[in-house]
């Protein structure tokens, strides 16, 4: 089978690639035969790419190609090729960066600045061991393949926790991605939100049955209040599994800090939590999850 050609940028942090069991070796035992089967481009930063030269996970692999060290400017050149380029060349379909949060260059301009841009154009901002696994098996769904045995149990949320949020320019969609994704979303044990999400969400939720006597999702304070660090918490402790945050990339932040909180904590647990970014990313992991029922 032939897809069309998907072309990832990838970078690590020197803790997800300074030791054999390291997040990046571990994403590729996993997620290596279906990067093959995808023939998923991996454009890797310096570092990154020498990583994975030497530990022989993708021997023999066209498609991993190198860009420069981080120092000279690898993982900004990343960042502008994720927008439509303005010589044709094809963008970048998304970014793996697996993120040490307590590794200053993970907050450097140009990782924010990847994350921004991922956001902004809807592509795939992916930060965590958790999630990398993940977002290979829904390329493969969306690409027709069958369910691959290194993603089993990727899509069992009956323990789970997801935490639904999202900035006030994006509330609608939030309700509208909620409402098209409702069965799906009412597979995980619970969820949460913050307060005025949250509130949207229940309204919308007893709006097509929902029993009164309980909200479809639990509500913390209000970002601004304290709320994005009340989830961050639960997912710390392992009690928050997914964080799916409607971000508004196009307005300054009272409570930047916080939302940056919330982020880093997923990355904290990385082996177990993911973070989707924007409704377009949201939908189509969500449309993946539903190919499989
Ligand atoms: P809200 O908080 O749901 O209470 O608006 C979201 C946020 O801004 O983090």
């Amino acid at each position: 089978m032939t897809f069309p050609r998907l072309r990832f940028g990838l970078a690590a942090n020197r803790l997800h690639h300074e030791s054999p069991d390291a997040a990046l070796f571990k994403w590729l035992e996993r997620s290596g035969p279906g990067v093959r089967e995808l023939g998923m481009e991996l454009r890797a930063v310096g570092r990154t790419y020498h990583a994975i030269e030497h530990s022989g996970l993708l021997a023999g692999y066209r498609g991993l190609l190198r860009y420069p060290y981080g120092r000279d400017g690898g993982l900004m050149k990343l960042v502008a090729h994720i927008p439509q380029r303005p010589d044709g060349e094809p963008a970048l379909d998304g970014a793996i960066y697996l993120i040490d949060p307590v590794d200053p260059s993970s907050i450097f301009p140009e990782a924010l600045a990847l994350k921004r841009q991922c956001v902004t154009h809807g592509k795939p901002f992916i930060s965590t061991l958790a999630g990398a696994v993940e977002w290979v098996e829904v390329e493969r769904l969306h690409a027709g393949l069958g369910p691959s045995a290194a993603a089993r149990g990727v899509f069992d949320f009956s323990a789970q926790t997801v935490a639904l949020i999202a900035h006030d320019a994006l509330k609608d969609q939030m309700v509208d991605f909620a409402d098209s994704h409702f069965e799906l979303l009412s597979r995980f044990a619970s969820r949460v939100g913050t307060g005025t999400t949250s509130g949207r969400l229940n309204a919308m939720a007893w709006a097509r049955g929902w029993p009164r006597e309980r909200p479809w999702v639990r509500p913390y304070l209000s970002g601004p209040l304290g709320g994005d660090a009340q989830i961050a918490e639960l997912v710390l402790e392992g009690r928050c599994q997914r964080v799916i945050f409607f971000e508004d990339p196009h307005v300054a932040r009272q409570h930047e800090a916080d939302i940056q909180l919330l982020e880093r904590a997923v990355r904290v647990v990385t082996a177990t939590a993911t973070c989707a970014t924007s409704p377009a990313v949201a939908h189509k992991w969500a449309r993946a999850v539903e190919l499989l029922a």
